[in-house]
């Protein structure tokens, strides 16, 4: 992208030193019409291409992706802080098997389906549901995970026919722009996939654009706003917004593989996660002395650092807005009489945006920390007398996208993942699910709604379209015009013939025959039978 020296840019920082990394345009109005202008043309070749076809470019796409996978993910963990490991575990691998699964299974999911229709009026019809794409799909993502998350939706959305406009968050556009780059690199025709800079004004005019659908993914506020600059076109939207996942730990829960996976799902991308474990509720039991201790001590070992230090398991927030709410939600508890176990300081002394891993105790739902999405790395660990109370407070919520159950005993875990209020329910596992495509995604609430991933996701990506094909011939129709009294006993007839009791059937039938095949000519009523 050449950047001229006229436009008002915004900066990119490495959350790890604060140095800047480089500057991209905001784009106004009439660039953000004039890219989508620029995809809607595209479309229209685009959505003219097989399945096959574009199954090609996605797996040139993966090709792509895979063969510069090592500087994908350190422009990530440059540009937003997150340890190198992750930057190839939880960015590349989702898109990449998205890739794949999309290749394998797409056409066959969106195959036409034909559909058995049960009322005998309908007998000479054949029904057949088939899915088109929309058109032009606005993607607006966030920054914590740059590149998975818009990437996975531009795969989803190119696969069945429609064309994208991505507008990364200001946080991370040179992300942004290297999709861009992948997907030039992957032979694309030209906007067919689309990459606009800029802030949240930016995004503002791409969701008050044309678009066939938008997909928004960042914080409720956003999304609240979004929704509304979308209502003027009445454009449809999927919004994946905010969490605060609860983690509920029954007494049986296997020590060892509990505790390392809490730590792990409440401190990955130093806790900026839509779906961290954000909140613990530990159910009394023998061991809880024992997992508090072991929890303490593993993250008391996390070494915090640059992203992309080898060593590093936990690397900096993304900006000091960021830093500035971990360190109230601190606060907060802490004024309420929390109790910090491990952490429980920012180190800006190490050059970025740090905050050492920290866990809480003595918490209650008076305190933001439980109550509020904190996106930092926070454990607030509560207490409690047993499962009932655990789910109660779990389901206490705004928020209803993922909850993890910790359990020895299964089926019990699976009970309790039937009563939590949330999209996503994983029983001794965390996070893992975004990243796989054939599993939907996707919250209740104020965490959003819509679907992404999966087959329900792809259902998010088409028109659904119905097709009804006539094959009777005749005259007319019965239920067409003329009406009149026989028409109504018809009517009254058939109602009795197919739904009635048992013993007003046989007069319903008589009712529907002999007065469905009146007089047909427009103006003539309908005979009615004696
Ligand atoms: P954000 O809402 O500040 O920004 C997200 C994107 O929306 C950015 O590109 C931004 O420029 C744009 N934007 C913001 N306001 C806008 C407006 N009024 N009109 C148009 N565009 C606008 O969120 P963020 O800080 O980038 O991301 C963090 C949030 O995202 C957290 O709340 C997190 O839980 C959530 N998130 C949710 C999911 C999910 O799948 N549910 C995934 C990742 C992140």
């Amino acid at each position: 992208m050449v950047v001229t020296s006229s436009e008002i840019l915004i900066e990119s920082i490495n959350p790890s030193t604060k140095e800047v990394l480089g500057r991209v345009p905001i784009m106004g109005k009439g660039k953000v019409d004039e890219v989508v202008a620029a995809s809607q043309k595209a479309y229209e070749m685009w959505q003219l291409t097989s399945y096959k076809q574009r199954a090609k470019y996605i797996g040139k796409l993966r090709q792509v992706i895979a063969d510069q996978a090592d500087d994908i993910a350190r422009l990530i963990s440059e540009e937003v802080g997150k340890p190198l490991a992750e930057a190839y575990l939880s960015e590349l691998t989702g898109p990449l098997d998205t890739c794949t699964w999309l290749i394998e299974n797409c056409e066959k999911l969106l195959n036409d389906q034909t559909i058995t229709l049960s009322n005998p009026l309908l007998s000479s019809k054949q029904s057949i549901v088939t899915f088109e794409p929309l058109g032009v799909v606005g993607i607006i993502a966030p920054w914590n995970y740059p590149f998975s998350i818009p990437m996975m939706a531009i795969l989803m959305a190119i696969m069945v026919g429609n064309t994208v406009v991505l507008k990364p968050s200001e946080k991370s556009p040179l992300i942004g722009l290297k999709i861009a780059e992948l997907c030039q690199a992957a032979g694309l025709p030209p906007s067919v996939v689309e990459v606009i800079t800029g802030d949240r004004e930016t995004g503002k005019f791409l969701s008050e654009a044309n678009l066939a659908k938008l997909i928004f993914t960042g914080s409720v506020q956003g999304g609240q706003k979004v929704m509304a600059q979308a209502a003027a076109n009445l454009t449809p939207l999927s919004l994946e917004l905010g969490g605060k996942d609860a983690a509920v730990v029954l007494p049986d829960a296997p020590l060892d593989w509990t505790c390392r996976g809490l730590v792990w799902g409440a401190f990955t991308n130093a806790g900026q996660a839509c779906a961290s474990v954000e909140r613990v509720y530990l159910v009394k039991g023998k061991n809880t002395e024992k997992m508090l201790a072991k929890l303490v001590k593993l993250t008391s070992a996390l070494k915090l650092g640059a992203g992309t230090a080898d060593s590093t398991d936990v690397g900096p927030l993304i900006d000091e807005v960021q830093l500035a709410k971990v360190k109230e939600h601190v606060e907060d508890a802490v004024g309420k009489g929390a109790r910090i176990l491990a952490g429980g300081h920012s180190r800006e002394d190490l050059g970025g945006y740090f905050f050492e891993p920290t866990i809480l105790t003595d918490v209650n739902h008076t305190m933001k920390v439980m109550t509020e999405e904190t996106f930092g790395p926070l454990m607030p660990i509560m207490v409690v007398e047993n499962e009932d109370q655990a789910v109660e407070l779990a389901n206490d919520s705004q928020y209803g996208l993922c909850a993890t159950i910790w359990a020895g005993k299964l089926e019990r875990a699976e009970c309790v993942a039937r009563d939590l209020n949330v999209g996503t329910a994983l029983i001794n596992d965390c996070l893992f699910s975004h990243a796989t495509p054939q599993l939907p995604w996707g919250g209740i609430k104020k965490s959003g709604f819509g679907r992404s991933h999966s087959y329900f996701g792809l259902y998010d990506l088409v028109n659904i379209k119905h097709i009804s094909i006539d094959s009777a011939g005749g005259s007319h129709r019965v239920w067409w015009y003329p009406y009149g009294k026989g028409k109504i006993k018809m009517g009254k007839g058939g109602i009795q013939m197919l739904h009635g009791r048992m013993a007003n059937r046989p007069s319903g039938l008589l009712n529907f025959v002999g007065n469905a095949f009146g007089q047909a000519e427009p103006g003539e009523e309908n005979k009615e039978s004696k």
